[in-house]
C-alpha cells in the first residue's frame, strides 16, 4: 500500500517538475548520498536475498540513472572533506560496497569502469586471507537452495530434527539451529568449513561447483592488490565483521583490519563503515583514538554537514527498489517520503 502511494507520489513529482526542483535545491546541493551494496550478483543470489544482492543488469540500469540524471559521483575521502567544507558539487553520490565479496571483482568492478565511477570497498579482512565461504550466509543460501527437500541434522549436529526447507520460517528455524550447533561446540574456522561442505553434501547441493564460482566467498588478497592498483578504494570494516564493546578488543579489530590492507595495498585506510551497520555511542572515542576520518552506518539518508563524521547515515540500495524510488533518492524527493522501517536482519 506505502510502496504504491510512493510510486504514484513519485510519478506525479516528476510529471509536475517538482523532481527537479528537488534535484537542483540547495537543500540537495548541500548533502551526499552514499550508496550501499553489498553483493552483485553471480549467479541466483538475489533471489535468495534481494536485499543483498542485485542483478548485474539492475546494477548497470542504477548507474545508467545515476549518470543519466547528472549526478557527481565522488571518491568518498574527497566526498566526505567537501561535505564538510560546504564544497559539494550538484547532486553528490559516493558508492559503497560492504564486506569484500569476490562478486565485486566479477560482477561491479568491470561495470563501475565502463562508467568511470569511483568506489570504495569496505573490506572485512579474515575471509579474505581465510578464503572459504563465509560461513553463516553461505549456510543460509545453502537451506534456499535445497528449499525441495527436507533437511535430516542428525548426521551433521546429531539433534533429531527433521525440517522441510519449503517455507522461509523453517528455513530460519533450521539455521538456527545450526548456529546454536557451532556455538555450542565452540568449533574453529576450519571445522566451520568442513561442516559447510557436510551440510551441502546432505542437501544434495554442489558444494564444489559454488566453490569454483566463489560465491559468497570474499576477495583472496592477490585480487584486493590487483583492484587497488585498478583504482579501487579499499576501506575498514573490522578484521572479524564484529564490533566488541571493549575497548582493547574493538580497537584490535581496526588494527588487525588495518595491516592487513595495508599489505594488500600499500595504503592506509582511514575510512570505516560499522559491521552490520551496528553501532554504539562508545565506539566514537575509540574510533578517533584509531583516526578514522568517516565511518558509515545502514541507517538510511541523506549525509549532511550537521552529519556527525563518524555516524554518516547511507542509501541501501536493494533489488525490491522500483527504478522511480531510486531515482527519487538521486534528486532528493524520497527523503520527505514516508518509509518503510527498514529490514536488518540481513545487512551484513
Ligand atoms: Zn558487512
Amino acid at each position: 500500500m506505502l510502496k504504491n502511494f510512493k510510486r504514484a507520489t513519485l510519478k506525479s513529482l516528476k510529471s509536475t517538475g517538482v523532481s527537479t526542483l528537488v534535484h537542483n535545491s540547495r537543500w540537495r546541493r548541500q548533502r551526499l548520498l552514499i550508496l550501499a551494496y553489498h553483493g552483485i550478483s553471480i549467479h541466483d543470489e538475489h533471489l535468495w536475498n534481494g536485499s543483498m544482492y542485485l542483478p548485474r543488469e539492475v546494477f548497470r540500469a542504477r548507474l545508467e540513472t545515476i549518470a543519466k540524471s547528472g549526478c557527481t559521483v565522488l571518491p568518498l575521502d574527497e566526498a566526505v572533506s567537501r561535505l564538510y567544507a560546504n564544497d559539494l558539487p550538484d547532486r553528490s553520490v559516493a558508492i559503497t560496497f560492504d564486506d569484500g565479496n569476490f562478486d565485486y571483482q566479477h560482477s561491479a568492478f568491470p561495470l563501475l569502469k565502463e562508467f568511470n565511477f569511483p568506489s570504495t570497498l569496505y573490506l572485512t579482512t579474515f575471509y579474505s586471507q581465510y578464503n572459504k565461504p563465509i560461513f553463516g550466509i553461505f549456510c543460509e543460501y545453502l537451506l534456499w537452495k535445497a528449499r525441495s527437500e527436507t533437511l535430516n541434522l542428525k548426521p551433521i549436529t546429531g539433534s533429531e530434527s527433521r525440517i522441510a526447507l519449503k517455507d522461509a520460517a523453517a528455513r530460519r528455524a533450521a539455521f538456527r539451529e545450526i548456529e546454536n550447533h557451532v556455538r555450542a561446540q565452540e568449533l574453529s574456522a576450519e571445522e566451520k568449513s568442513e561442516f559447510a561442505e557436510a551440510l551441502a553434501k546432505q542437501l544434495k547441493v554442489d558444494y564444489e561447483a559454488l566453490v569454483e564460482k566463489r560465491i559468497m566467498h570474499l576477495l583472496a588478497p592477490d585480487e584486493v592488490k590487483q583492484l587497488a592498483a585498478d583504482g579501487a578504494d579499499i576501506q575498514l570494516h573490522t578484521h572479524r565483521h564484529r564490533a566488541p564493546l571493549e575497548r582493547e578488543l574493538f580497537l584490535r579489530e581496526i588494527e588487525d583490519n588495518r595491516q592487513s590492507i595495508q599489505a594488500m595495498t600499500g595504503s592506509i585506510p582511514s575510512h570505516f563503515c560499522y559491521p552490520s551497520g551496528v553501532y554504539n555511542p562508545s565506539f566514537l572515542p575509540w574510533l578517533r583514538e584509531a583516526g578514522i576520518i568517516s565511518a558509515t552506518t545502514c541507517e538510511m539518508g541523506f549525509a549532511s554537514r550537521s552529519s556527525d563524521q563518524l555516524l554518516l547515515p547511507r542509501f541501501l540500495d536493494s533489488a525490491a527498489l522500483s527504478p522511480i524510488e531510486f531515482e527519487g533518492w538521486l534528486t532528493g524527493v524520497s527523503a520527505a517520503l514516508p518509509r518503510r522501517r527498514e529490514r536488518k536482519e540481513h545487512v551484513a
